[in-house]
């Protein structure tokens, strides 16, 4: 008898590799035993460091006080709540949203696991770069298809196509791509994003089988120095755009977001009954209620972003002054930074004995290099980086130590 109560799926998460490096991360490193305490400077995750906006807290007050008998009635999408989702993303993206087209996920995890499962069925394969968002693999493995990874152009920071070309197969059936980029900041540029066009054209021909692009961008709304964003829907129609409130308000407890399909893709009426199943099958997967009615109100302010951009400066000087060569992102919360020594894990250890904490590559499949997150607030940057500065020294003697002996 197999006496375990655990699935195969279940315990299949086990020992994927991207599970493994953030679970050994946060339940056995030098950061399990610290990360509640006060004297860290906490660098890791997208997580706030400051009380949270007082208008956020306000909107969703005003949102649980109930305004008829169905306040608290079951509820897929709110019509009031895809309309302003809707008139905002058109705003932004410069092109119309039809507000039944928005369809409310808990955040942008639901919603890429939810694209992932309307575009491909089980043994297809899905395309992502490297470095990678944490949890592509696991979702992508939950709705059973096989990852295939592909390198960013490691000068530029810029998509690859030619390599995203090369890997793809008669089975490749999504293309994740993920603008501001988690770790690396970088928003791709129209002229990359419209050969990616190309090449998805051209291979869902060849292969007589729609590839479909899964545009992961909950940083849409997290660009620096006035940067025009520009989405992957406005280049290829079969696009299912991923979004996430959690960061432009920085409150990613608070789980609410979407799936938005340009006015561009065919048969849009289908894949929206084919979204809307999928979360009934995936546990009534809808935004709660409050968040829902809230949301015309969230659609109207963003996290400071000015603030954001100044301490990503002030973080960006100082570092390259002490020696560290760091890229200055365009966008999102995070600096990706060259580790001064080849191993990553080591520097990142290194650091801690500085009190400061940050991911070490390995953890986004791209070792020799570490991400700093912004969300630290300004008084942990100032007091880091006398550490961050020590540290650079320290590895640069040790390496010339081991060099000379
Ligand atoms: N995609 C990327 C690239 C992310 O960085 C994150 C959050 N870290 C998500 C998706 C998921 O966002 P949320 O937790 O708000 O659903």
């Amino acid at each position: 008898m197999d006496s375990s109560p655990i699935s195969r799926r279940a315990t299949a998460f086990h020992d994927l590799k991207s599970f493994t490096v953030v679970r050994d991360f946060i339940w056995h490193s030098p950061y399990t035993e610290r990360y509640t305490d006060p004297a860290i400077l906490d660098f890791t995750f997208g997580n706030p460091h400051d009380m949270p906006m007082p208008e956020y807290v306000d909107a969703l007050r005003d949102a649980i006080t109930p305004q008829n008998k169905d306040w608290f009635a079951y509820k897929d999408y709110v019509p009031a709540a895809q309309e302003a989702a809707a008139a905002s993303l058109e705003r932004l993206l410069r092109m119309p949203f039809a507000p039944e087209d928005i369809l409310l996920t808990t955040g942008g995890f639901a919603a890429i696991a939810t694209a992932l499962k309307t575009a491909a069925d089980p043994g297809d394969e899905v395309i992502y770069s490297l470095p990678p968002w944490f949890l592509y693999e696991g979702l992508a493995a939950e709705a059973g298809l096989t990852p295939v990874r592909v390198m960013i152009d490691m000068e530029t920071f810029d998509l690859d196509v030619d390599a995203i070309a090369a890997a793809i197969t008669p089975r490749t059936r999504v293309v994740i791509v993920n603008t501001p980029n988690n770790p690396t900041g970088r928003i791709y540029p129209p002229e990359t994003l419209q050969r990616l066009a190309t090449v998805l054209e051209e291979a869902s021909v060849r292969n007589g089988r729609r590839i479909s692009l899964i545009s992961d961008e909950p940083y849409n709304r997290i660009v620096f120095d006035g940067a025009r964003f520009r989405s992957p829907a406005e280049f290829y129609p079969y696009t299912f755009i991923a979004y996430s409130y959690g960061k432009t308000h920085l409150a990613p407890g608070q789980r609410i977001g979407y799936i938005a399909l340009p006015p561009t893709m065919p048969d849009r009426e289908a894949v929206r009954a084919a979204v809307m199943q999928l979360q009934i099958v995936a546990g009534w997967a809808f935004p709660n209620a409050v968040m829902q009615y809230a949301l015309p109100r969230l659609e109207q302010f963003t996290i400071d972003i000015d603030r954001l951009q100044r301490r990503r400066d002030r973080l960006v000087d100082a570092l390259t002054e002490s020696g560290y060569s760091v890229h200055r992102p365009e966008g999102t919360f995070y600096l990706w930074v060259r580790s001064p020594i080849g191993d990553d894990a080591a520097f990142a250890r290194q650091l801690t004995e500085h009190d400061i904490f940050v991911l070490p590559g390995y953890m986004f499949e791209t070792p020799g290099f570490f991400r700093i997150c912004l969300t630290a607030n300004d008084d942990m940057v100032e007091r880091s980086l006398p550490g961050f500065a020590v540290a650079i020294k320290q590895a640069q003697t040790e390496k010339l130590t081991f060099i000379s002996t």
